[in-house]
């Protein structure tokens, strides 16, 4: 386990925080690409050659380079990414249930706490660190999410924590035309996993974040585990790499803009993993799939040793994600429940 920061520390460059999640995004194609059965496989892959043209290769780093270009060429070179089991580096779910509602809240409140074991729209007592972020002098106002799902409110408690939680198609109620043709084509969208596609949720978030700038930003993808769960492979894939260039796009506009370049760490990872041992089981998760727990995350910002591809063998957990979005920015996070330790070698000096 990490060391607890134990003062307000002033030396870390980052001054604002964005994190990304994919949900249900496996490790398996992190690190190693498309997964060589199931894209061969009628069953879950209709366009068999022309996945195989786009994200078919003979080794693990060519696929994995093909699906994910921003994550094995930017955050390799300059970031941290953690949770290659094949080397031994492992991170995993605190939390025994293995899906998103679980995920999320130890995502953002460092607690895997066992009365929060399912995903209805319950507004979430446990204290999250982006509330606890906006509390703190000049970061109030200045705290939001962009969500896919529209079950974050309730995981995120907007109603008690006051954040901005904007998610499936909540209007986009701002004065900024950007942002209200965003609103318009979301309303008018196709729905193919019955909530707004990812590409809305990520363009809301960035004309709201060219527009007022934030210091802790959250954006929360969803398509990859409804295509999972469909048992559509090719589109499992299409969106996982979508949403690396959303991401790599994401990069590119911090780092174009005074208030955020240099200064900004960027956090992607997921809320669970899915089955991998059993082959069909990458459809599915939940505690009754065996190695659902498995997760992953890829860190990039000023602060963070350029380390590349963890390969030392290590354990981290998700719960440890809150106390180290808090720690980049020199806090430390407490809240109405126990928060785990953060991860210190993703701020170390
Ligand atoms: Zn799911």
């Amino acid at each position: 386990m990490a060391v607890v920061i134990t003062a307000q520390s002033q030396t870390n460059k980052t001054e604002n925080v964005v994190i990304v999640t994919l949900d249900g995004m496996r490790w398996q194609e992190v690190f190693g690409g498309a997964d060589e059965i199931l894209a061969a496989d009628s069953s879950y892959t209709r366009d068999r050659k022309g996945i195989k043209a786009k994200f078919g290769g003979s080794t693990a780093a060519e696929r994995r380079q093909k699906l994910f270009p921003f994550f094995w060429t930017s955050i390799a070179r300059q970031g941290q990414l953690y949770g290659n089991r094949q080397l031994g580096n492992k991170m995993d779910n605190a939390n025994r249930y293995w899906f998103s509602y679980p995920g999320y809240n130890e995502i953002f409140t460092g607690y895997p706490d066992t009365a929060i074991n399912s995903n209805d729209k319950i507004q979430n007592p446990n204290e999250n660190v982006l509330e606890f972020l906006n509390k703190q002098k000049g970061f109030t106002g200045k705290v939001a999410a962009f969500t896919t799902w529209d079950v974050f409110p309730y995981i995120l408690n907007s109603k008690r924590s006051g954040i901005l939680v904007n998610a499936d198609v909540d209007t986009l109620r701002f004065n900024n035309p950007a942002l209200q043709l965003v609103n318009d084509m979301q309303l008018l969208s196709t729905r193919p996993i019955g909530v707004r596609p990812d590409i809305f949720t990520y363009m809301a978030a960035r004309e709201y974040l060219k527009a007022y700038q934030p210091r802790v930003l959250y954006i929360a993808f969803d398509e990859t585990d409804d295509f999972a769960h469909g048992g559509m492979y090719d589109q499992y894939l299409g969106s996982a790499h979508a949403e690396d260039a959303m991401i790599g796009d994401l990069w590119k506009t911090l780092q174009q803009l005074p208030q955020y370049k240099n200064k900004t760490t960027l956090i992607v990872t997921c809320d669970h993993g899915r089955g991998d041992k059993k082959k069909s089981n990458w459809q599915h998760h939940g505690s009754n799939i065996e190695d659902a727990h498995e997760l992953w995350m890829a860190v990039i910002g000023p602060d963070t040793p350029p380390a590349g591809e963890l390969s030392a063998p290590a354990q981290i957990y998700q719960e440890q994600i809150a106390a180290t979005i808090a720690g980049l920015l020199g806090f430390t996070f407490t809240a109405n429940h126990p928060v785990a330790a953060p991860i210190s070698s993703l701020y170390k000096k």
